[in-house]
């Protein structure tokens, strides 16, 4: 069934009755020629690209509780290009340029949103950091504006531009950035896949990984065995736990990531703004809620709940940034389980293990990867090559110190990235 304004009419005058539900809830088959691992962003994405772009068919996706029931559908929504590594900067690069077509490709409406995200600084010596970053992007073919106290004044009033602390001293724009609907995303993903014939299996949980003389050869899950000739782990937060299951030890760290909502509010954030000296980054939502978030909760734990010295922290610098915040209420809070790598740079690589590939790593900057992502380990699961853009997210870089790409400069240690 298409998506169209046309077909919302007329089951707006026909009572909806014509919808049909946007995926089947397939039985498991005893085997397939590719299982993958998680029923996230990157995992449906995945799948789709594996159907469309290379014609495969005999695919699953397993997931352990509900389509989107993970990060993807608990992040803050935000989707840029404004890398400064290379590695990282032609990855997103490419992922930016298939959000720009998401909607037409998958026929879903994702809610991308290109309303332009302006980084702060506060200091001359971030202000050349970031006139080095914005270089780097239009040089990586992405846009970049450098903005003084008057150009960040224009388009974001509201701002404390006096604080004595971090008085405002410009920003960088980068006008494609923006957010989309994270739920939106994994359905849509969800959908264009199921249609290809992939099956979607939720609520299997993967137990155990089966492989014989250095070869994989299936999985077991809640539902039972199921044989693959390819199995990839793309299960975010619970990636060190699933790659143990095949005998590997991961480099990554998992933390808590906090976000909070206010309550729906007239337009008044156009943009998205991050105020990176304060660990605090806010939009507003279609439906008028301010979303934002700050950082990590500095423990590593897989429990999907934040802890009160986090909220405050990130509260008071809100408060910082903009006091007129302080007259919002916030309706909610959560928290999600991140995948932080040593460098703060992904995965998607093969393994030691032949027909067990992985992608993780995504830290808290994986929903805007969500398309580059599956294009690029479908190509890998596909055609046993890296895909160019992501060349570089290999795993063997923490064993040999090669090819790091550590984008904040904090050095080997996870929750600083
Ligand atoms: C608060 C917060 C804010 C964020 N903000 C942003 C942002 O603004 N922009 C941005 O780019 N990124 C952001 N992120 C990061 C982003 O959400 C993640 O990097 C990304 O969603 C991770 O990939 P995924 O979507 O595949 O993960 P998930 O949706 O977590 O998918 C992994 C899936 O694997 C499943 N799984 C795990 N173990 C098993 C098993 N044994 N068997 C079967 N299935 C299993 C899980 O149930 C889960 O559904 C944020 C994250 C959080 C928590």
């Amino acid at each position: 069934m298409g998506y169209s304004g046309f077909r919302v009419i007329k089951e707006g005058l026909f009572g909806q009755k014509g919808w049909k539900p946007q995926w089947r809830n397939p039985e498991p088959k005893a085997e397939y020629d590719i299982v993958i691992i998680g029923g996230g962003g990157h995992g449906l994405s995945t799948a789709f690209y594996l159907a469309k772009e290379h014609g495969l068919k005999n695919i699953a996706v397993l997931e352990k509780g509900y389509l989107g029931g993970g990060n993807v559908g608990r992040n803050t929504t935000i989707v840029r290009a404004n890398y400064f590594l290379p590695g990282n900067s032609e990855f997103y690069s490419h992922s930016l340029k298939l959000w720009e077509n998401l909607e037409n490709e998958l026929n879903y409406n994702v809610m991308h949103s290109q309303r332009g995200l302006i980084n702060l600084f506060h200091s001359d010596g971030q202000r050349d950091a970031f006139a080095r970053r914005g270089n780097a992007m239009i040089n990586q073919g992405d846009d970049a504006e450098l903005l003084d106290t008057e150009g960040v004044r224009k388009h974001l009033p509201y701002l404390d531009f006096e604080n004595t602390r971090f008085p405002i001293y410009g920003g960088l724009l980068h006008k494609r950035g923006g957010t989309a609907r994270h739920d939106a995303v994994a359905w849509g993903y969800a959908r264009g896949a199921d249609q290809r014939g992939v099956d979607l299996i939720q609520n299997c949980e993967v137990t155990g990984i089966d492989i014989e003389g250095g070869v994989v050869k299936g999985v077991q899950t809640s539902r039972g065995a199921i044989r693959a000739k390819k199995v990839a782990i793309v299960t975010a937060g619970r990636s060190g736990q699933v790659a143990a299951m095949a005998g590997m030890r991961l480099p990554i760290e998992s933390h808590i990531l906090q976000a909070f909502v206010t309550e729906g509010l007239k337009p008044v954030i156009d943009h998205v703004v991050s105020f990176g000296m304060g660990h605090f980054y806010i939009s507003q939502s279609d439906k008028g809620g301010l979303v934002f978030g700050g950082d990590l909760d500095f423990y590593s734990s897989y429990a999907s709940r934040g802890n009160l010295p986090m909220k405050e922290h990130v509260m008071d610098a809100a408060m910082t940034l903009m006091p007129m915040i302080g007259k919002a209420k916030v309706l909610r809070s959560w928290g999600g389980i991140m995948d932080m790598t040593p460098d703060g740079s992904p995965i998607i690589d093969k393994t030691h293990i032949e027909g067990l590939f992985l992608d993780c790593g995504w830290c808290y900057g994986g929903f805007k990867a969500v398309p580059g992502s599956g294009f690029s380990l479908a190509h890998l699961i596909a055609t046993g090559n890296h895909h160019a853009p992501a060349e570089k997210f290999r795993l063997d870089r923490f064993r040999t110190g090669r090819g790091l790409m550590d984008e904040e400069g904090t050095g080997a240690q996870h929750n600083l990235h």
